[in-house]
Formats: C-alpha cells, structure tokens, sequence
C-alpha cells in the first residue's frame, strides 16, 4: 500500500509551542507542575508529559504548591486570580489567537453586545471565554433548535464568536439565523487559520482519485480531530485513529493508496507510527483490539 499525506495535518503553531513551553519547562526540573486539562486534547502527549514529570489534573484545587500549567486551549481570567492568590507559580501556554478571543469577546461585551459563543459549553476553550461572564451576557449555541428558543427581541446588540476548532461552514445556517432574528447581530471569524488550513487539506485529500481511504490521526478529546473527520468521511470511506493499535485489516481490503491527514494536537511522531505500520502491512499492522470494529470516534 502506498501513503499518502495531505499537504497540510497535525500540530498547530499554538499547540508546538505549548508542547515546547512544557517539555522545557520539564528538562529544567519541574518537577513541582502540574497541567490543568490535558495541555492538548491527545492522550499520547498527556502519557509523554507525565512521563516527563508533568502530570494532569482535573482542578485547581489538586495542586497544593508549585507550578500550574495552563493549556493551549486557555482557562477563564479568575483561574489566574485563584493560582495567584494561592501563590502557586504560572506556567501559560493559552494560545495567543484565544487570546484574541477573550479581548474581543470583552470589547463587544463593553460595547453592548450580547455574547454568543458557537462551540461546545464543555469544551475547555469556550469554559474560558464564559465562565466568569454573568450567564445573563451569553449563550453557547450550536443548532437551529437553540437559537430558536431564544427571545432575540431582548439584545438589540449580538456578536457572534465560534470556538476556534469548529468548521465554519457547518454552523453557517446557524448563524444566518441569528443574524435574521437579531436586530443587530454582527460576526468575528473567530475559526483559527491551523485548523481551517488542515480542513481545507483534507478535502483535497479527499477528492484525490487515487486516494480509496483517509485515516483521522487524533486524540478522543480534540474537537478539531473529530471535525476533520466529519469532513472526510462525507467524501470517502474514511476512519478516526488514535493510532497503528487502531487500525483493522478488514479496512484495507482492495486498498492500494491511504490518505492521511490528523488533528491539530497529534504529535508528528504518531503520524509516523501510523504511515509506518501502512507501509509494512500486513506484517506489522494488525491492531491489538480487533474485535472492535472502527468506523467512528
Ligand atoms: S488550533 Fe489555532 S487556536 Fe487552537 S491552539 Fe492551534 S493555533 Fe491556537
């Protein structure tokens, strides 16, 4: 079987430099750190972190003294106020272009808008931009259905931000409808260029004819992974892997190239395990949980 790669997958800028910040952070002996979340959404490069001596933690509250990391993906403002005043040390590795986002969000904020956040209210970014705010100031909204059930008459003024990882085009109808049933409703592409850049790839992957399956690298919790997915496997038999343990012969069956593209937290070297099991296949490649058949997250 031959690979092939899409021309752009993988590591973000903000994400390289979050795995960088940690990893030296642990070389120089931070040994007293701990991670708030997972610093990115890949159960690989939490296991290499912990590794390292940099565990993962659910809560501030887990961490007595020493150094809290803060994760690509940002926390909400009042988590440095609370890891301040409980003099623990501050290792930040929030992504500038959220960054971005929670200055813009306050800017409208303070010009009168109401906020609304498209995105998961779980997720760790969009906890960033809301949790602090009173919950009268905003909504996470995802679906026709929720906008619906909004008395837009209430917000004269309305901005409209997404969570950076979400495929635009996929909440356009969404929008559009905030925007018909709010008096003044106005938008900021909040969508990050990294992942727009690997979406794009992976459609051209995709229409390649000589591609006959795509393979998502990423880890269980990356939202970016999973829309990478939802993109691909509308435009060819396609399959999210965390990586080469995933992989399933019955898959491969009459397959003469695969295509490969993966989320914007996978490390390079689990791209590199996987495109080297595809290469030696079948000798090597057989995952470890082949009762389990794959086709989704
Ligand atoms: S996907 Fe974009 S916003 Fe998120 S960490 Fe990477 S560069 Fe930053």
């Amino acid at each position: 079987m031959r690979v092939k790669l899409a021309e752009k997958y993988g590591f973000c800028a903000g994400v390289r430099i979050a795995d960088r910040k940690v990893k030296k952070f642990a070389s120089l002996g931070g040994a007293d750190g701990k991670i708030l979340g997972q610093v990115v959404h890949n159960e690989r490069v939490v296991e290499e972190m912990e590794q390292l001596g940099v565990p993962t933690i659910d809560s501030l509250e887990e961490i007595g003294e020493g150094t809290v990391v803060f994760s690509a993906h940002g926390v909400p403002p009042s988590f440095h106020r609370q890891a301040q005043s409980r003099g623990l040390k501050i290792l930040d590795t929030t992504c500038p272009f959220v960054y971005d986002i929670h200055e813009e969000a306050d800017r409208a904020f303070e010009d009168g808008a109401h906020l609304v956040f498209i995105g998961e209210p779980e997720h760790r970014e969009v906890i960033g931009y809301t949790r602090d705010r009173d919950p009268r100031a905003y909504h996470i909204l995802k679906t026709i259905e929720e906008v619906e059930e909004v008395d837009w008459s209430r917000y004269p003024k309305v901005k409209v931000l997404y969570q950076t990882t979400l495929n635009s085009e996929d909440y356009e109808e969404v929008v559009k409808l905030i925007e018909s049933r709010a008096p003044h409703a106005s938008r900021a592409d909040t969508i990050c260029y990294a992942t727009k850049e690997n979406q794009d790839a992976a459609q051209v992957l995709c229409a390649d004819p000589t591609v006959d399956l795509v393979l998502i690298i990423g880890g269980k919790q990356s939202a970016n992974t999973r829309h990478l997915w939802e993109i691909c496997r509308d435009l060819k038999p396609s399959h999210l892997i965390q990586g080469p343990q995933d992989l399933r012969p019955n898959w491969f069956e009459s397959v003469g190239t695969v295509g490969i593209t993966a989320g914007a937290s996978t490390p390079d070297y689990v791209i590199d395990e996987v495109e080297e099991a595809i290469l030696k296949w079948p000798a090597a490649a057989v995952g470890t949980h082949a009762e389990q058949e794959r086709g989704e997250p």
